[in-house]
């Protein structure tokens, strides 16, 4: 059932709107088309706080989207829409269109058998399929905006808002769900987490980032179907772990992780974290990465991915590392060595990841560099791009009494230093 709330009840605070995607869904409108801000910029629209991106719903086709706008761009094979960009550089912004997709009613789908990482050849020339444990693998078909809303995840996620009227339609109870702050998915939870395993991390990370709860329904099936994980193709896990950690409270999902029952074996690189083997010292580093970026996004600051990772990864690094060396492999090459062997075993292949695995790669192997505190190589030290994310490494590490708390002092007053201090501190290293 259809139900439109107006603004004097949902109270979203227009100013938190963003004036690119009211422009969009005014152009959708004047062209005659429905258009919607929708999905969670909509959710965290109602709990007040400012959506990272908007997404907009239109019953326009890709095609008709961009006839209007200047830049705008399809993209996507399995999932076709429309990318909308205003600016350029940093203030390059792109608003999502989305056209209203039908919904996927599982148990009529086409079933094919295997599943995406065995068998994409079967699904050609089936819109709709499912594999035989009930995921959904292809959904490109047009719908009304109730069936659009029927297919979505969390009831929270699939409202929609009218920034012109100020109308919120919700077809799901969504809004008195954000009420009581509960995570609800749409329809039977474990048809749900059938079809796409992935709302299982989708359920964890919103009750961390919004502090809501899993309503019971929701909660009850996940420990059985967490296996289903395994299915789900590396690199949208992988997507969805630096999302995780992402989201402001890596500490919290990673505690939720833990209370659902998902604290090993989801995420290769995760397992690190829970590993009850690991030294205070290593758990102190661990913790302090993830408190770390969480008070960052708290600031409002960028994160890279690649800084967390290199810290969770660090003591598998570290602990090859010295075998190689006692072994009688050469620091440099031994290191080499080590990064090569834990990527393969916690991350797989990264080289779709663009510069992702470089960068850690990069910090790592700036680490023994520190050590040598000579001119002609500290000075090429402090000129690399990647200088900051490697010393603020390093003092992570001295943070927790794995380096010199002096060595990350040196350092950061030689990078800061004029000249003559630079030469100062150079003579009281020798
Ligand atoms: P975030 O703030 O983290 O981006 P989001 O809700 O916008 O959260 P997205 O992954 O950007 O999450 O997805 C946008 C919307 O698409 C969701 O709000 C939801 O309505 C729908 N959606 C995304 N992933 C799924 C899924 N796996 N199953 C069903 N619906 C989904
Ligand atoms: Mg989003």
């Amino acid at each position: 059932e259809r139900v439109e709330t107006p603004a004097s009840v949902h109270g979203i605070d227009p100013a938190l709107l963003d004036e690119r995607a009211v422009k969009v869904v005014h152009t959708l409108k004047e062209a005659g088309h429905e258009a919607y801000v929708v999905g969670g910029a909509v959710r965290d629209l109602l709990v007040g706080r400012r959506p990272k991106d908007f997404d907009v719903a239109t019953n326009a086709t890709p095609e008709q989207v961009k006839a209007l706008f200047r830049r705008a761009f399809i993209i996507g094979r399995r999932f076709r829409l429309v990318h909308v960009i205003f600016g350029r550089g940093r203030d390059h912004e792109v608003i999502e269109v989305s056209t209203f997709r039908a919904y996927l009613d599982s148990s009529e789908a086409t079933q094919v058998e295997g599943n995406e990482r065995t068998s994409k050849a079967e699904l050609v020339g089936s819109a709709h399929a499912v594999d035989a444990s009930g995921r959904v693998l292809r959904d490109n078909v047009w719908g009304p905006q109730i069936e659009d809303a029927a297919r979505r995840d969390f009831t929270i996620n699939a409202m929609y808002y009218d920034p012109e009227t100020q109308i919120v339609v919700d077809y799901h109870g969504g809004l008195g769900d954000v009420k009581q702050r509960a995570l609800r998915l749409i329809g039977d939870p474990a048809t749900r987490y059938r079809e796409d395993p992935v709302r299982i991390i989708r359920a964890v990370r919103f009750a961390a980032k919004l502090g809501f709860a899993l309503e019971p329904g929701t909660a009850a099936p996940v420990k059985t179907l967490a296996p289903l994980l395994a299915n789900v193709p590396l690199s949208r896990m992988f997507d969805e772990m630096v999302k995780l950690l992402q989201t402001g409270h890596a500490l919290a999902s990673v505690a939720s992780l833990k209370e659902h029952g998902l604290s090993r074996g989801v995420f290769p690189v995760l397992d690190v974290v829970f590993d009850d083997a690991r030294t205070p010292q290593e758990q102190a580093f661990i913790r302090q990465a993830l408190a770390d970026t969480d008070r960052r996004v708290g600031e409002g600051k960028a994160v890279a991915p690649s800084f967390l990772l290199a810290c969770l990864l660090w003591h598998e690094v570290l602990a090859g590392w010295k075998q190689r060396r006692s072994a009688g492999e050469h620091l440099i090459p031994a290191l080499q060595q080590s990064i090569d062997a834990a990527f393969d075993a916690r991350i797989g292949d990264i080289s779709g990841r663009g510069k992702l695995g470089a960068d850690m790669r990069e910090i790592w192997m700036m680490q023994p560099r520190f050590e040598r505190r000579q001119a002609n190589t500290a000075f090429a030290l402090i000129e690399q791009p990647r200088f900051r994310a490697g010393f603020d490494f390093l003092r992570l590490r001295a943070d927790v009494g794995e380096a010199p708390a002096e060595l990350a002092d040196w350092w950061e007053d030689f990078s800061l230093g004029t000249d003559e201090e630079r030469e100062a501190l150079l003579v009281a290293a020798r």
